[in-house]
């Protein structure tokens, strides 16, 4: 008697379990799909937003929000260097003469093109067709947490099935049934492992997918004395807290649908003011070109 309650207490923490790999996976593919990247389009749309906002609520109310909000904590001075430029706007882009080709509107630093989109989205990873959105500023998080929720399930899927096939008789006719969910489950969770090891490792890394391939191409011109400016922060916390806003572990993992604390401009700006032009090259001093000059002329 007591054996079989325990049996069936643990089949309702294990549907439990269920229930909740269940509902982050659909939770974040829905949000994936719905909220958009954002970019110089979408910023001007919520900086109209913002306006109105503001007539409506008196000045105390927002300090008084702003004086509790606990989203910096544990945050390192490097990456609050970028907070300085959270009240930027899309007017203080006006110096900004990087302008895209194809939607003919300023290009701000890690801001890309999607040609499926037609549209640039800040920080854009890629263009996702198993989400058909943008993966970029906004809803990176959802992407990432999507990924790595359909890993946990794929293998929760993995365990069940393996514990229905040792415990029960599977019916003759479904057999063929059975090991065709089996297989292409463990497909699934293959293919995940891939999925989560490329994403994660760029988001921890703090770049992105089209970041991480111009960093090859910048390595080689980086030996021919060019040098880049780094987007990503060094400790794997910072660049956490730059795609969740948070960098504690339960709440990056936990549905939410808290903010990112930037606009997706402030990058321009922090570049800016450390010198580098709007491609990301460094200004060189005069003493540093005729240095490279005297070097190439050694060679
Ligand atoms: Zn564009
Ligand atoms: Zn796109």
């Amino acid at each position: 008697m007591l054996f079989k309650r325990i049996g069936a207490f643990s089949t309702l923490i294990w549907m439990a379990i269920g229930l909740v790999l269940l509902y982050n996976i659909c939770y974040n593919h829905i949000l994936a799909c719905l909220v958009k990247p954002g970019g110089p389009k979408d910023l001007r749309k919520v900086e109209n937003l913002r306006d109105i906002y503001k007539r409506r609520t008196n000045r105390k109310c927002v300090k008084a929000q702003l004086d509790d909000d606990t989203r910096f904590e544990g945050v390192s001075s490097e990456a609050k260097q970028l907070l300085k430029y959270r009240h930027k706007t899309s007017d203080d882009m006006f110096w900004c003469t990087k302008k895209c080709s194809k939607c003919d509107d300023w290009k701000p630093a890690r801001a890309h093109h999607c040609s499926v989109c037609k549209q640039c989205q800040f920080a854009m990873d890629h263009h996702c067709p198993w989400v058909m959105n943008c993966v970029g500023l906004e809803n990176r998080r959802y992407f990432l947490l999507f990924c790595f929720y359909l890993l946990l399930g794929s293998l929760y899927m993995l365990l069940t099935l393996g514990a229905v096939h040792k415990s029960h008789v599977v019916h003759t006719e479904k057999k063929e049934l059975f090991s065709f969910v089996f297989f292409l489950d463990v497909f699934l969770f293959v293919a995940m492992i891939g999925f989560n090891a490329w994403n994660w490792k760029f988001a921890l890394t703090g770049q992105t997918t089209i970041e991480y391939f111009t960093n090859q191409l910048r390595d080689d011109m980086s030996s021919r004395g060019k040098v880049y400016y780094d987007f990503s922060f060094k400790s794997a916390s910072d660049n956490l807290w730059m795609i969740f806003g948070t960098n504690k572990l339960f709440r990056v993992l936990s549905p939410s649908m808290r903010n990112v604390p930037f606009t997706g401009i402030e990058w321009a700006f922090l570049m800016r003011e450390a010198g580098y032009s709007q491609e990301g090259v460094k200004y060189l001093t005069d003493d540093e070109i005729a240095q490279i000059e005297m070097q190439e002329k050694l060679e």
